[in-house]
């Protein structure tokens, strides 16, 4: 049985599809503006781990993951600057190549990461019919207002907005004052925003209400009906959308379709930088290239990512990633020693099992992964039941290799002279070709299996 926390109940749940076998799931994904910061990365990871715990219990996942090209305001109250038309300004390319170069970046971010790419991807900017007809139906049911710069949602016209993140209504209304602009209620929201009247936007639509562009919040209503049907299975994101993004979805597709969206909603809670909340908009982050820069496996990120439950902040450290990358090389050691696999063992399995149907305990299941590794069962065993643990972890276990494999083809051929050097005991051009090996980044130990190439470390 699979157990998920579920935000909007706050219960945790005993997960049944709606239409077994299959699974309709939706993650909120970028905003293609700028690097996906590694925080990001960590609510991706979690969310495919969640993708293959589904799969494991024998479900058919459909995963449908958006990205944010336009509408995504500098302030989530709908005021300020769109991210992207921001950043355009700040790099001098137009709003659509930043877009799509960003949105290629995070794709090969997710790959490194061992993450199973969603089977559909969708962008806003293609969507804007689906949004535009969805605004209407929300029009023709009496939800909407105009002001002078768009079009807004009235959630004081549903008796239970903002249910989902238990949002005090009215104690919020009482102490909004200043930025309300000509909204109705505080957590009014807009569905569509007029291009201003002095200035010429980069992306803009016509629509039955004026030159402009959809709200940040109305892509996931639209596009999530389009591909998963009014309601469906899993919802998920960060835990920075509990308080506006989702109970605004939820509002529109409950104005539109009367359903609340989502069977289950699961929020990941976010990666801190010594305690401080990351965020790409405070400019300097930590992304993928930063691990990349230090001579880290990305995947070490994402064992690093699996030792902490995804409803519990997580605190990074450079000492925790190095933690990570050497209990990751350990794992991937043994497994490779343990040689061709066998049979699996079930009580692990079963162990296993257990903890990732417990609402994705993920640090447990390493714990019963090390107690596989340091188990007296047979090496074929092992490896067999690693290899099945693996389907979840997601460390790419099964078939790694420790040696030349991860260093690049000049490290490789300085690593053979040197062997030839020491075969044919010119010592000195031995010492010579390890300095090189060294001076690349890599470090060669030699061990009875022969020797072993493997990145030097520096601290992030
Ligand atoms: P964005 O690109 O800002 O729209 O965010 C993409 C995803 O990352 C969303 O699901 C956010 O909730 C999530 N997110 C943002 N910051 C963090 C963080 N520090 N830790 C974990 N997840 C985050
Ligand atoms: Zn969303």
């Amino acid at each position: 049985m699979l157990r998920l926390y579920d935000t909007y109940t706050r219960e945790l749940r005993e997960f049944r599809p709606l239409k077994p076998p299959e699974v309709g799931l939706y993650t909120c994904g970028p905003t293609v503006y700028d690097y996906a910061h590694i925080g990001n990365l960590r609510t991706y990871i979690m969310e495919d781990i969640l993708v293959r715990v589904l799969r494991f219990n024998g479900y058919k996942v459909k995963r449908v993951m958006n990205i944010t090209d336009v509408g995504h305001l500098v302030s989530d109250a709908d005021t300020g600057e769109d991210k992207m038309e921001k950043g355009a300004r700040r790099t001098g390319k137009s709003a659509w190549e930043i877009a799509e170069f960003y949105t290629e970046v995070f794709k090969e971010d997710l790959r490194r990461l061992n993450i199973i790419e969603p089977d559909i991807w969708c962008r806003a900017t293609d969507h804007i019919p689906e949004q535009i007809e969805v605004i209407k139906r929300i029009e023709e049911k009496g939800y909407t207002y105009r002001t002078s710069d768009g079009i807004y949602f009235d959630t004081s016209r549903l008796s239970d907005y903002g249910y989902i993140a238990r949002l005090d209504v009215e104690g919020l209304q009482a102490g909004a004052r200043v930025d309300m602009a000509e909204k109705r209620n505080d957590t009014d929201f807009a569905l569509w925003k007029f291009s201003p009247p002095d200035q010429k936007r980069q992306m803009e639509w016509d629509s039955p209400w004026g030159k402009g562009f959809p709200g940040w919040h109305i892509e996931c209503s639209a596009m999530s009906a389009k591909y998963l049907g009014p309601f469906f299975d899993i919802h998920c994101g960060g835990e920075d959308h509990i308080p506006v993004h989702h109970p605004n979805e939820i509002a529109q597709t409950q104005a539109c379709y009367g359903t609340r969206l989502a069977n289950f909603w699961m929020h990941y809670y976010f990666l801190q930088l010594d305690e401080a909340k990351m965020s790409k908009s405070a400019g300097d982050f930590l992304r993928m290239q930063t691990f990349l820069d230090r001579g880290y496996d990305p995947l070490a990120y994402r064992f690093f990512c699996l030792s902490a439950h995804y409803r519990s902040k997580l605190n990074f450290t450079g000492e925790g990633l190095d933690g990570a990358a050497t209990a990751l090389n350990r794992l991937r050691l043994a497994a490779y020693e343990w040689g061709a696999p066998g049979t699996l063992d079930e009580g692990y399995m079963d162990k296993f099992a257990e903890q990732i149907n417990d609402d994705l305990n993920m640090p447990r299941a390493l714990a019963v992964t090390w107690d596989l590794v340091k188990s007296d069962l047979p090496p074929a065993t092992k490896k067999a039941t690693l290899v099945e643990f693996d389907k979840i972890l997601g460390l790419r276990l099964a078939d790694w290799k420790p040696t030349e494999e991860s260093a690049p083809d000049d490290v490789v051929a300085l690593v053979e002279q040197r062997q030839l050097a020491r075969k044919e005991k010119r010592w000195k051009d031995a010492d010579t070709l390890r300095d090189q090996i060294l001076a690349a980044g890599y470090e060669v130990k030699d061990t009875p299996q022969g020797p072993k190439v493997e990145r030097r470390k520096a601290s992030v």
